[in-house]
């Protein structure tokens, strides 16, 4: 198993936004708030595991949202000589009076903070308009210098105002062009909004595709407010939960084989569960947009069954708390 480099801390899922192309469900009414203390003991787990290399990013959500927390925890890193992260992920929904965006920006500076990244695209553009991004862009380069600024992505900013003027079958061909380039995944909301629009694959085509490379070779993990933690983007199951056994711990302990759920995934992938779940009732869409579409599909059926309860997890990777 890959060692973990990177860790995203997830301060919540609450969010200015409700993207169409979310992981998870995150949106105004979703919650959750990432203790400090369980923040930085994983940072701190994370630097045993991969020493100077560990990387650490702070998102969300939107981190902004719950600015004394994202503040805090860095704060609280930096007095424990665990440095700065690496970078703060931001969808500038939140940036508002001039003044109150600088010292947001500076006080972040102060705690050793690396990069600021500004994520824009299509689907940000439905709730976030364009002359907010640009501003946080302007200001941020201002405070920080150009080069801690990442703006993701820079030619949708430049082409791309907002989705107002789009009619709905205009957006969502640029919708699924973007889907395309950016490589995003079907899971969380995205499966469910935009899921359809590719599905060109049968169930039976997906069978075999197994996830040993995204399980075990995950570089990384992301780690949300409740403690749950995630194998790279592969969101709403948890490999473990900071609550009862740290980062390390975790990353040692873990064994696919011991359980019947990620022995599954990584020996067969979504495809193996298709048989014994039909056997529960489980009935399958006729097509896929991949099997990240059909791993969504089949955990949904899980989680409202029940099942594999301190895996399939939380509600806000379901749609069941909040937009
Ligand atoms: S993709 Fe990011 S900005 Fe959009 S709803 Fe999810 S967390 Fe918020
Ligand atoms: S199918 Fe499921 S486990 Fe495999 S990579 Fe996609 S989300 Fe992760």
């Amino acid at each position: 198993m890959k060692v973990w480099r990177y860790a995203g801390l997830m301060l919540t899922y609450r969010c200015n936004a409700a993207c169409r192309f979310c992981y998870y469900y995150c949106g105004p009414q979703a919650d959750g708030l990432l203790p400090t203390e369980l923040a930085v003991q994983a940072w701190a787990a994370l630097r045993r595991l991969a020493g100077p290399s560990a990387k650490i990013h702070l998102t969300g959500g939107e981190p902004f949202l719950v600015f004394d927390r994202l503040l805090e925890i860095c704060q609280e890193a930096q007095r424990r000589g665990l440095g700065g992260a690496d970078y703060v992920e931001t969808n500038a929904g939140w940036v508002g009076d001039e003044t109150e965006t600088r010292r947001c920006l500076r006080a972040l500076d102060e705690t050793g903070l690396k990069r600021l990244k500004i994520s824009w695209d299509v689907f940000h553009a439905e709730f976030v308009p364009a002359d907010k991004v640009r501003l946080l862009v302007r200001l941020a380069q201002e405070e920080l210098g150009p080069d801690r600024v990442l703006v993701r992505w820079q030619h949708w900013l430049n082409a791309l105002d907002d989705t107002a003027a789009l009619g709905e079958s205009e957006r969502l061909a640029v919708m699924r062009q973007a889907m395309a380039e950016e490589g995003g995944r079907f899971t969380g909301r995205a499966a469910e909004t935009l899921g359809t629009l590719f599905a060109d694959q049968s169930p039976d085509e997906l069978i075999g595709r197994h996830c040993q490379r995204s399980i075990l070779g995950a570089k990384g993990v992301h780690i949300d407010p409740y403690g749950n933690v995630f194998s790279g983007q592969c969101s709403g199951m948890a490999v473990g939960n900071l609550h009862t056994t740290g980062l390390d711990a975790l990353w040692k302990g873990f064994d696919p084989d011991a359980s019947d759920f990620w022995k599954t995934l990584c020996q067969a992938g979504p495809g193996g569960f298709l048989e014994p779940t039909r056997v529960l009732g489980y009935e399958p869409q006729a097509r896929y947009a991949s099997k990240c579409h059909l791993c969504t599909d089949i955990r949904r059926f899980f989680f409202d069954k029940g099942r594999y309860l301190s895996i399939i997890c939380p509600n806000e990777c379901y749609g069941t708390q909040g937009v």
